[in-house]
């Protein structure tokens, strides 16, 4: 089978670690990237909050330096920046970063932060140096990443950004209200501008208390579905930065168990939309590829 995901903590879980790039033990391992036909994974930097100025550029630079050294198998894969506001003073720190070869960032993480308020913060929107981020990340060809932005943010980025607009690891609130998952209006309007939902595979993401079985997780597709995600869809697993549920053993190598399960309630075509083309058509279709 294809596996195409937009989200995972792999590199900074392993270059903070001490270990090769996706060493056994983590949730993605070489050797199970290896097992795919395709296998394209979108790499985030995670800036964490505690990392300021300085601290925060010498982190990135750091793992950015480590994602260049290290190879996966398979790809090509995508470089982006989770909370990239932790980086972001200027036009000129947006050009960089794209002159490294992120194609997506995210601008908070949970709290609010320099360019915009996050999901778990006080409902604060875009700040002037976000609105900028944005104009000058969409000049520049990068995708927006809404994972982790207040609802007001959002609306508010939705309301200036030219382009598709991305929530690489978010589910829907309609199956689970946690507010890191997403809004229908939100889910509508990523899917009007062509944009991409990676499904969670974080417990807490997928049902309310906790202690989520497949069923949950395919709930959450067909509530993205019914809205007419089917081009939208995809996997954002966030492997290795979450609480995998008891239903998935693996990490990466327990994919093809649920790419059987969507296959049985989805039929093998939109399935296979879902695990891997939607986000090849939208990533790998020009500029944004990267090998
Ligand atoms: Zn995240």
């Amino acid at each position: 089978m294809d596996y195409f995901d937009l989200h995972c903590d792999t590199l900074t879980r392993c270059c903070d670690g001490g270990v090769p790039f996706g060493a056994d033990g983590w949730h993605v391992t070489a050797r199970a990237a290896g097992g795919f036909c395709r296998y394209s994974q979108v790499f985030a930097i995670f800036i964490e909050e505690r990392y300021k100025g300085r601290d925060a550029l010498s982190a990135y630079r750091r793992y950015r330096k480590f994602y260049s050294e290290e190879r996966m198998p398979k790809g090509p894969h995508i470089l982006s920046v989770e909370n990239a506001g932790q980086l972001i003073t200027s036009e000129n720190d947006i050009s960089k970063l794209a002159g490294d070869g992120v194609r997506i960032f995210s601008l908070t993480w949970n709290s609010d932060g320099p360019l915009a308020g996050g999901c778990l913060g006080a409902g604060l929107g875009l700040t002037p140096l976000g609105r900028m981020a944005v104009r000058k990340g969409e000049g520049l060809g990068m995708l927006l990443d809404i994972s982790h932005l207040s609802d007001r943010g959002a609306e508010q980025l939705f309301s200036m950004a030219q382009g598709p607009v991305l929530a690489t690891h978010s589910n829907a609130r309609s199956v689970c209200r946690h507010p890191r998952n997403l809004d229908d209006w939100q889910i509508d309007e990523i899917i009007r501008r062509g944009g991409l939902i990676g499904l969670n595979l974080h417990d807490p993401f997928l049902r309310d208390g906790g202690g989520a079985d497949i069923n949950d997780l395919i709930r959450h597709a067909d509530a993205i579905l019914e809205r007419g995600g089917g081009r939208a869809l995809a996997m954002g697993s966030d492997f290795d930065g979450c609480t995998l549920p008891g239903f998935i053993k693996n990490g990466l190598a327990g994919v093809e168990e649920i790419f059987r399960a969507f296959c049985e309630s989805f039929g093998k075509e939109l399935t296979e939309r879902i695990f891997y083309q939607n986000a090849a058509d939208l990533l790998l279709g020009g500029s944004i590829a990267k090998d």
